[in-house]
Order: structure tokens, then sequence, then C-alpha cells
């Protein structure tokens, strides 16, 4: 559909000759998917939502011609019934930070000018003619910024690892194979600002001492390939990629490797034997990846969001990023919002930002004025937070500390009808078909741990039952190879302690 619509708006211009005045342009994604498609006006701000093919000319002849807003287009503020003219005065985006995001939405992900013209690639222009390598990783260890992939791990602190290993060859890999259910944070950065990951692993190579690079993507992903596949041309074309990068002397090629989109594949060491061509099944660590990776040599691996951080962080320096966020948590995080909320869509705030600002302030509150029941987050290695932690701030630990993750950002909302005998199952669901069934612990004990949510859910659970998930599920945390048995009981574990009421009512009911 936006195809279509950029389609009529150049035809227009070209039917009243408006070239010298207006030109139509696409971008990677807003983020508000509640409200696409969106059609933004430069440099007015004015944001115009669920826009069709028949508005286009009515936004060129009183917007563009007679420079009057659109009104019936504007986003309508649901409370005050007001239309909000700027995308920076509605809500969804007033409390947001975009840092990972910043171009997603501003720039055409096709033309590296665009991303040039936004700062881009001055950070790895700055890093190869000016600092060493060991300065770029001082400088990521004083920003503070974490994997943004689940386990949030010190960007910097992993680069140094990197760097300390001797070899005749590194490695370092992007890892987009992004599955959580509901999650598209990495899909939307890759659409819409490919070029900030590239450039974020030409310094993570830099950085390390390695001249390859690896982006594996899931094959589900054909629009965030083909634009990384032009993204990396231009890169080449431009110096920024390739040999003697900027006439300093360091090489770096990237490669793209596709994912079957098995869940596994996301661990860095089932997606390490993935690149290898053997099964995607993970390992024990040690060895860690930047010790032993691919073919067995040092090895970074990053995710998305971590990777379009770093230029920025780079170019704008360790002291702005740590002004954002929360103590031990630096910067921003990006959420997918989905379930019952009425702004679905793509949302970046500081660390620190509490469940109740993300949902009732930026997400409009629960869909048709329900009650919020729960927050998902983590996906299926995360947990459910309940109402009574609505104001926790958001980062690392908190989330951690209140038996949930961050994971890579996936947030499904909750509401008073749901059932979370019912949430806890679907992500067991989930995780037992995406078991790669190397370990028993995984392979057959969350089966189990199915089967006796399933018997609970249909009106067979027993007390007993709700005895054997506990221990049940703190085996399989205990013993499982990887960590996506490890936390596939979290689900279970969270909804047991907060939800038990629920799971009593389905055993009682069934008396
Ligand atoms: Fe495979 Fe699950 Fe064992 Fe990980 S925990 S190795 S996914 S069977």
């Amino acid at each position: 559909e936006s195809d279509k619509i950029l389609a009529k708006f150049e035809s227009l211009i070209d039917e009243k000759n408006l070239q010298n005045v207006v030109a139509a342009s696409k971008t990677g994604c807003f983020g508000f998917c509640a409200k696409g498609p969106i059609v933004k006006i430069f440099p007015d701000d004015v944001f115009y939502v669920q826009v069709k093919i028949e508005d286009a000319e009515e936004i060129i002849d009183q917007h563009i011609v007679n420079n009057q807003v659109v009104k019936r287009l504007l986003f309508e503020d649901p409370i005050s019934k007001q239309r909000i003219p700027t995308q920076h005065e509605i809500p969804f985006y007033k409390n947001q930070k975009r840092i990972a995001l910043r171009n997603c939405g501003l720039i055409n992900p096709e033309k590296i000018e665009e991303y040039i013209a936004t700062g881009g690639y001055q950070a790895l222009g700055r890093a190869v003619a000016e600092m060493t390598p060991e300065e770029v990783i001082e400088e990521m260890k004083r920003s503070g910024l974490r994997g943004r992939g689940g386990a949030g791990f010190p960007t910097g602190k992993k680069w140094e690892f990197g760097r300390s290993y001797k070899s005749d060859e590194k490695f370092v890999i992007c890892n987009a194979d992004e599955g959580d259910p509901g999650a598209f944070m990495d899909r939307s950065i890759l659409e819409g600002d490919s070029h900030s990951v590239l450039e974020g692993m030409a310094l993570a190579g830099y950085a390390i001492g390695a001249n390859k690079g690896y982006v594996y993507i899931r094959a589900e992903y054909p629009l965030a390939v083909e634009r990384l596949k032009i993204a990396i041309k231009q890169a080449h074309d431009a110096g920024v990629l390739g040999k003697n990068i900027l006439g300093s002397g360091f090489d770096f090629e990237i490669d793209i490797r596709l994912g079957a989109g098995a869940f596994v594949c996301g661990e860095e060491t089932a997606l390490i034997n993935s690149i290898q061509g053997k099964r995607g099944e993970p390992h024990t660590k040690p060895p860690f990846p930047a010790q032993s990776g691919l073919w067995d040599k040092p090895t970074v691996v990053n995710n998305v969001e971590t990777l379009a951080n770093v230029p920025i962080v780079m170019l704008k320096g360790a002291d702005w990023f740590n002004t954002i966020g929360s103590k031990t948590s630096k910067g921003t995080k990006v959420f997918a919002l989905a379930g019952q909320i009425n702004n679905v869509g793509l949302v970046e705030v500081p660390m620190g930002t509490t469940l109740r600002e993300i949902i009732y302030d930026t997400g409009g509150g629960i869909k048709g004025n329900l009650d919020f029941k729960a927050a998902q987050t983590g996906g299926p290695s995360g947990g459910c937070i309940p109402k009574q932690f609505l104001d926790t701030p958001i980062d690392y630990e908190s989330l951690a500390s209140i038996g949930s993750m961050m994971g890579s950002g996936g947030m499904i909302i909750m509401s008073e009808k749901d059932c979370m005998v019912n949430i806890a199952k679907f992500y067991l669901e989930f995780t037992v078909e995406e078991s790669c069934g190397r370990c028993v612990p995984c392979r057959i004990g969350t089966k189990r741990l199915h089967e006796i949510l399933s018997s609970i859910t249909e009106g067979r659970g027993t007390e007993a039952d709700l005895a054997e998930l506990q221990s049940l599920a703190k085996v399989i945390t205990d013993t499982a190879l990887c960590g996506l048995g490890q936390t596939a009981p979290n689900p279970v574990l969270s909804t047991l302690k907060y939800f038990m009421d629920e799971y009593e009512a389905h055993v009682k009911e069934k008396r």
C-alpha cells in the first residue's frame, strides 16, 4: 500500500509540475504501526496518518500548494479528540528518545548520501584516521553500552576480549536472527537504516582487529536483506567498506548469511554453527566466541540494535551516552509493543522509563479501556510482569529482579480478559516447537511442561500438577544446555509466582 501511495505522489508531482517545490521519498518504518500508512511533510514535521491513495491529491493541493494542513488526516488524540499537527506533539512520540531508530522514518535507507548527511560514517572515518583500536574500545567501555540482544553484556568489554586473543583471522557477526514472537525491532532498523549497522560492524572490526564480518539474518526478512545488499554495495562504492577504508589501510568486508528461521539460531554458538554450514545447534560455553568462534577464530557477536547504537555513541561520545538511561543501563531500548494496547508499534525509550509510562503515555493505554493485567517482556525467555510493578523503572537489573528479562525487546501487553495460564502455554508451545532437541531437559522437559499446562487449561489439572510444574521448571532451568532451554520455563515460573490464583481456579473448576 505504501509503495502505491508513493507512486501516486510521484505522478502527481510530475503532473502538476511541482518538481522544484517538493519531492516524494520513501523512508523506513516510523514505528507507529497502529496508524500506518504514514506521510510526513518535511521540514514542517506535519504527520498524516492512515493515508490512502485517494488522499494524495488533497495533501498536494492543500498542503504543498496552498500551505494548509489537511486536518482530517492528522492524528486524533483519543481523550481530547483534538487533531495533533506535528509528529513530536503526538503522545506516542513525545516520551520517546530515538537513538537506535534515529534515522528510521527520516532518511531514504536506499541512499547512502542521506545517511552521510545525518553524520553517517563520520565516526568510522574519525576512528580509522585518529584513534587506535584500544581508544575505540575504551570509548565503548566508558559509554556503558550493553548488548541489546538479551543478556546485556557490556559491548566494550566484549570487544576487549575479542581484541585480546591473538589470531591471524578474526570475525564480527551481526546477529539479525530476531525470532521472539511479536518482535520486529531488528527488522525495522535494518529496513530503515542498514548503514548504521554496517558502520557499527566496521567499527567493531577495527576495534578487535577483524577484517571480515557477517550479517546472519533470517530469510523471512526479504526487504531487510535487499536493503542490506544495497547498503553494502553503496558503502563499497563510497570507500567506507572493503579494502583500505578511507585510505587508512584498514580492510573490512561484510557478507550476508541467510538463516532458515530456527529460533535457536539466535543463540550465538548455534548461529556460528549455522554460518559454518553445520546444524544450528548450540554448544556449551566456554569457550566463548570472543576466544573461539567462527572457524575457531576469535569472533565478536553483536545484535542489530547494539550495532546501530555504536556509530552515534562514537560520534557524540561516551559522556553524552552516559547522560541517558539508568545507573546500570545506559542509553535507550527499543520495544515492540503488541497485544492489548492501543498504540501497537515500535517505541524507543530511555532505560529507566517505567512500564506505566510505556503502556499509558506512549502506548495510549489498554484497548477498550480495560484494566492492565500483565506485560510479557523478553519473549519466550522472559516473564510476565504483573500490575504491582507498573512503576518499576525498566532496565536489565530491575527486570531480572522481578522474574523477567529485557530480552531483545518484545513487549506483549495483557488485559484483565487474558488468561495467564493460556499465555504461559502459548510460550511453551513455541519453545517445544523450537527446541533443537540436543539435550534432554529441554527436549523432553518443555514437552512435559506443555502437557501439564494443557491438562490444566482443559480442566484435567490437579494440585499435584501445580507442584510438578514448579519442580520441573526448576530442573530445566538448572540443567538445559543453552539459553533457550534454561529460560524456557520463565513464563511458567513468573505466572505461577504472580498468578497462582488463575492456576488454582482452573484446577478447582474441574472439581
Ligand atoms: Fe537445544 Fe534446548 Fe538443549 Fe538448547 S536447551 S541445546 S535448544 S535442546
